[in-house]
């Protein structure tokens, strides 16, 4: 990655505008940037903005874009409401060192078919609010994207979602060849479902069949997971075939619906 021209701004306002008037390329970690052989004309460093940050805001949780993920493992606030669920769904990422430098916000607007967290966030409901302030469901903007030059700035978190992560791997460091998250809503249940090897997404017709009961038999989540098999369509890659993975997901849903609900 060459970067010809670098802008660090001081305010999300002038972030923006560089992002969107002057065609600026959102730094974030830079960890998946760097990767690529592009030259970017103007990059425009999100360090320096304050989006650093996981708090509580009444009955939800707010997620900075610059948080790195590190910072979830780690998070008091994170781990008082979800237990262990980002260190599950994060502490699989290479390492440490990489895990202090990829943020919240690369991730997201990356809408990376191997992603670990945006499956998470797809099933806890998450919203993505882009600036100046428009919050939209994170589910929808992983499987449509937006129109235009964004910044994402935080991420909502439902405070009060019980969930649990699933994944399958050839080694521990490696991409996922599949993952998954169940969650509680205490009005419903999610299920995403992610690296298939396509993005996350919700699996409707298994979520439609557990539908609001908290506590769903055994026979009632074999069948949903059967059924987040049959909605959603997989591929095949150098990790494994679509067949692959189809034939382990009822498995690994069954395994998170069952921690879930206890
Ligand atoms: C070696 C390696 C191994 C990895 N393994 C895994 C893995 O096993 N599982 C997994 O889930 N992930 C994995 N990842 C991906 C990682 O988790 C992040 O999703 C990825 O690095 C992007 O985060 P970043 O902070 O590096 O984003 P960057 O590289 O900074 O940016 C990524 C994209 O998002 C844009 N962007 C960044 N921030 C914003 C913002 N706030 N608003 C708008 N646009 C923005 C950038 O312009 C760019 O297009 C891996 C990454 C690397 C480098």
């Amino acid at each position: 990655m060459e970067i010809l021209e670098y802008a660090r701004p001081r305010s999300t306002d002038e972030a923006f505008r560089l992002i969107r008037e002057q065609h600026g390329t959102a730094i974030g970690g830079a960890a998946w940037l760097r990767t690529n052989t592009k030259t970017l004309a103007l990059g425009v460093d999100l360090a320096g903005l304050g989006l650093e940050y996981v708090r509580e805001a009444g009955d939800h949780i707010e997620i900075g874009a610059m948080t790195t993920y590190r910072e979830l493992e780690t998070s008091r606030p994170l781990k008082a409401r979800f237990g262990a669920l980002f260190e599950a769904t994060v502490g699989h990422v290479v390492g440490i060192q990489l895990r202090n430098i990829i943020t919240v916000g690369g991730t997201v607007a990356g809408r990376y078919g191997f992603s670990d967290l945006n499956t998470t966030l797809c099933a806890l409901g998450a919203r993505a609010v882009f600036h100046p302030g428009r919050a939209v469901d994170l589910a929808d903007f992983i499987e449509k994207g937006a129109e235009g030059p964004f910044l994402l700035e935080k991420i909502l978190l439902p405070a009060s979602v019980r969930a649990a992560y699933q994944q399958m791997r050839i080694s521990r460091n490696d991409f996922p060849i599949l993952n998954t998250t169940s969650a509680w809503t205490g009005s419903g249940w999610r299920i995403a479902v992610g690296a298939r090897p396509a993005a996350a997404r919700l699996c409707r017709e298994a979520m439609a069949l557990l539908g609001n009961d908290p506590h769903p038999s055994d026979e009632k989540i074999v069948a949903a997971a059967r059924a987040a098999a049959r909605e959603l369509q997989f591929g095949s890659d150098i990790r494994a075939s679509a067949e692959y993975r189809r034939d382990i997901l009822p498995v690994l849903i069954r395994r998170a619906l069952t921690e879930v609900r206890g």
